[in-house]
């Protein structure tokens, strides 16, 4: 929930890609002072990160030397979780299954009905459609909830955020920028809406206190007495959200 600064990004290859599995990327930042890789958990990339001096093909034959490594991390990444017909998937911490009855003449739009033993969300359309449509709803859904809950918080510690955005956003759950836009994951509706809950509220305190000193904690606090359950429950559960919806290429 902290702003950094964007390095150069580059692509390896396609050939690349294939070979590891994985896409690879390659970032020229200007304070790295050697060459290093790590896999991202959440995006299930692979990323180098290289000094401006060194050229593209030293990114190549570093990751060769340590492709065993590369490929063991990625091995123990958990499964990702494309939305498909018949899939479980948390909504506010409730587990729904997806149901995707194929095209219905009248029906557009996702629905929430009861079923058992799991509530349903029925996405109707053929798979593309369906699942587009799917992943605007929960994006939908997402926003609604924190607008609530963003406003709430907003009000009581008298701030007014400039503008709110849903994001597909991996390396964190909500930022806040200097003048005043909060951007969410629409992954927070999936979790518990304690947990929604404590990253909109967290965001807007950031419009006080723009670091996270103990004036920032203590005004999260006030607006929202349960953030260290929250903030326990995203260190345990929270990578596993990044698992659903990922379109993999398989
Ligand atoms: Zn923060």
């Amino acid at each position: 929930m902290r702003k950094t600064k964007a390095p150069h990004v580059t692509t390896l290859p396609n050939r690349e890609t294939e070979r590891i599995g994985a896409p690879v990327e390659v970032r020229r930042h200007p304070a790295a002072r050697r060459l290093t890789l790590r896999v991202s958990r959440t995006r299930r990339a692979v990323i180098v990160t290289l000094p401006v001096q060194c050229g593209i093909e030293e990114a190549g034959s570093f990751l060769h030397r340590n492709l065993d490594w590369v490929r063991e991390r990625l091995d123990s990444l958990p499964e990702p979780i494309p939305f498909r017909d018949g899939i479980l998937v948390p909504l506010r911490g409730v587990t729904h299954r997806i149901v995707m009855p194929g095209e219905m003449p009248r029906r557009r739009v996702v629905r929430r009905i009861d079923g058992h033993p799991f509530p349903q969300l029925q996405a109707p359309g053929e798979v593309i459609a369906a699942v587009r449509r799917l992943e605007q709803w929960f994006s939908e859904e997402a926003r609604r909830d924190l607008a609530e809950r963003v406003a709430w918080h907003a009000d009581r510690l008298g701030v007014k955020p400039s503008r709110l955005s849903i994001r597909d956003q991996t390396s964190r759950w909500g930022s806040c920028s200097t003048t005043g836009a909060l951007s969410f994951s629409w992954r927070l509706v999936l979790a518990p809406p304690a947990v929604l809950d404590y990253v909109a509220a967290h965001e807007v305190a950031h419009l006080r206190e723009m670091n996270h000193g103990l004036r920032f904690w203590s005004l999260v606090r006030q607006t929202c007495p349960a953030m260290d359950e929250a903030k326990h429950w995203l260190r345990l559960y929270g990578m596993d959200l990044h698992r659903y919806g990922v379109q993999t290429s398989a």
